[in-house]
């Protein structure tokens, strides 16, 4: 059986076989590919009782409808099944009748990239790539870090001097070469793409490689799985390149074409105020995007150049999508707001979507009967840094209980 019909360029249209590796030859590194598998071949398999019926519990239960020939490059880590939580103290709250979080920090190396990883990793040795390389602003590095120390698989990382030292410590200590570019994401993912030209190594980074986004789609997957094939009025996630939700965009299409949902979501792309490339093409009806410096605490989202921009804007013109913006600030707030009403704790990309949910409940742009999902992308620990901005520091005390009363009664209990 041959599930994938074509790629499909995100810009223009044109399709091609899978002989092309990453991008349209026409139209360049912008025009990245969607795979556009034969509905009708995976419907064979891929039915509601094979779910019903599959005890896997991670992204491999996918199989029929993901972009490998072999389960030979497989790594034996858990990807995927994620907790959805039902967040009751937020629905309360927020007076939203049904909040669900799904927590992909709960992944191997902590974040959605593992998704994308599982596939690449996979992908490179299916093709039998010997080395791997990969441009990131810090996860999906020390995703693909982690699955290729998982394999064996000799691997180079491209990342800003930036990074946030959660994600480094990960790096290091999973082996790999790790290249600290002198430089933001888009000065690291332009030299990236030189040099696994010049030395020929297998490119996971997430737009140019038309296979990962096929992987980050699981997310959805699972949420229709996990929602017992119900469709939530919203999911909201964070948007950088914007991999993860044309991936989920993918996801709930092609489940509705297989005539498993008979409905789709509206996706809210929530991106911050000082890096919101995709937001601002699609709030003015533009079909390319203009270049400012990023600036963001969130530093997953930190992308001047949308590298999967046009499947980002496709999503969400397709959904009737809405793009909001926050502010650093907000995402602090976000942090530790999520944090203390639902015991998930989030890094600053990892929660600008709940931003973004507390900003839509603000502005009176969600109803009180509505359903919405949001995706928790990475977890909190990975950037402790711009955790403890968003709470005080306690003051040290001396362990005698008289002290303790005196502080309890005049610090611990006056605190917000
Ligand atoms: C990569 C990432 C995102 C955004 O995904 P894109 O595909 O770049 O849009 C959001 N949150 C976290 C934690 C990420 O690592
Ligand atoms: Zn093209």
């Amino acid at each position: 059986m041959k599930k994938i019909k074509y790629l499909r360029c995100s810009k223009c249209g044109r399709t091609y076989d899978e002989s092309i590796p990453y991008h349209c030859p026409v139209c360049g590194t912008v025009g990245t590919l969607d795979v556009v598998f034969d509905i009708d071949e995976v419907k064979k398999e891929l039915t509601k009782e094979y779910l019903l019926n599959n005890e896997d519990r991670s992204i491999w239960r996918y199989f029929p409808i993901l972009p490998l020939e072999t389960r030979k490059g497989i790594a034996p880590l858990h990807i995927g099944f994620s907790p959805l939580y039902k967040a009751t103290r937020l629905e309360e709250k927020l007076n939203i009748k049904n909040i669900y979080i799904k927590d992909e920090g709960r992944n191997p190396t902590a974040s959605l990239k593992d998704r994308a990883s599982a596939i690449g990793v996979a992908k490179a040795i299916e093709l039998g790539k010997t080395t791997i390389a990969a441009a990131s602003t810090g996860n999906a590095a020390s995703s693909l870090s982690g699955f290729a120390a998982c394999m064996g698989i000799e691997n180079y990382i491209f990342v800003p001097k930036t990074i946030p030292e959660g994600k480094l410590a990960q790096l290091l200590v999973f082996g790999s070469k790790v290249i600290l570019v002198d430089g933001n994401y888009d000065t690291a993912y332009d030299f990236c793409l030189q040099a696994v030209e010049h030395f020929e190594w297998y490119n996971r980074s997430c737009a140019i490689n038309p296979y990962l986004v096929d992987g980050k789609k699981t997310v959805a997957f699972e949420i229709i799985e996990q929602m017992n094939f119900n469709v939530p009025d919203k999911i909201i996630m964070s948007v950088g390149d914007g991999c993860s939700i044309s991936g989920a965009w993918k996801g709930y299409k092609e489940f509705y074409e297989l005539g498993l949902i008979d409905k789709l979501p509206t996706l809210v792309s929530v991106q911050a105020t000082g890096a919101n490339p995709v937001n601002r093409a699609y709030r003015s009806k533009k079909r390319e995007f203009d270049y400012e410096v990023p600036n963001t605490i969130a530093d997953s989202i930190s992308v001047g150049i949308p590298r999967n921009g046009y499947k980002a804007l496709n999503a969400l013109y397709e959904s009737n999508g809405i793009a909001i913006d926050v502010t650093d600030e907000e995402i602090l707030e976000a942090m530790t707001y999520l944090a203390r009403h639902t015991g998930v704790f989030g890094e600053p990309a990892g929660v600008a979507g709940f931003a973004g949910l507390l900003k839509l409940v603000r502005e009176g742009m969600i109803e009180p009967n509505e359903t919405v999902v949001l995706v928790v992308s990475g977890n909190g620990l990975k950037d402790i840094k711009s955790a403890t901005q968003a709470v005080k520091r306690p003051e040290v005390i001396k362990p005698n209980l008289t002290d303790l009363i005196t502080y309890i009664n005049e610090e611990v209990k006056g605190r917000v």
